[in-house]
């Protein structure tokens, strides 16, 4: 079973009667649920579970939105599918668990995740400087598209090259990427 299975056990009589085009607006689109089971690996995305037979479930209910978005989906077994559904695992929660399989795919290290989520607590165009010859510790971040770098003119010269710090700020892929594991949750 890969479609979220709304609490619709404990508000049936409020909702209307269905119709046949809300019915198949109900069914995750194949791309994207085969996005969200891949990012996860197939398995239950609570850490401590890693169950194999898997649902897709909304993280902000779909009767509520009535959309399926990627960052909104996350890949849960039946049991802890039930328990985000029952309120267990509240919805902030679910936002973490869903970062983190998305950090574990992406194999970015802490230290990138560290630097991505700083980033996301400031105004747009804010810049971190960092040394140059760290550049390699985040180099996946950089790879992905999403950080800017900007180096400074007149920089310092040593050992026949540029040793002055690269300012760092969130490329627009950056910002994609934090929306899309909705970093203002986390
Ligand atoms: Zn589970």
């Amino acid at each position: 079973m890969v479609r979220c299975l709304q609490s619709y056990r404990t508000n049936r009589k409020e909702l209307p009667v269905e119709t046949d085009t809300e019915k198949e607006s109900r069914d995750i689109p194949a791309d994207l649920r085969r996005r969200v089971l891949v990012e996860a690996g197939h398995r239950c995305s609570i850490p401590t579970c890693r169950e194999i037979y898997v649902d897709i479930h909304h993280i902000e209910p779909w009767a509520k939105t009535r959309k399926h978005e990627y960052h909104n989906l996350i890949c849960l077994c039946a049991n802890c599918h039930r328990m985000a559904h029952d309120g267990k695992i509240d919805r902030k929660s679910q936002y973490l668990y869903k970062a983190n399989v998305r950090y574990v795919h992406d194999k970015f290290s802490q230290l990138e995740v560290d630097i991505l989520l700083s980033l996301s607590r400031e105004l747009p165009g804010f810049e971190i400087a960092f040394p140059v010859f760290n550049l390699i510790l985040i180099n996946r971040i950089i790879a992905a598209g999403l950080l800017t770098l900007r180096q400074p003119s007149g920089g310092t010269m040593q050992f026949g090259m540029d040793t002055s710090p690269r300012f760092l700020s969130l490329s627009a892929a950056g910002k994609k990427f934090l929306e899309e594991i909705s970093a203002h949750e986390l």
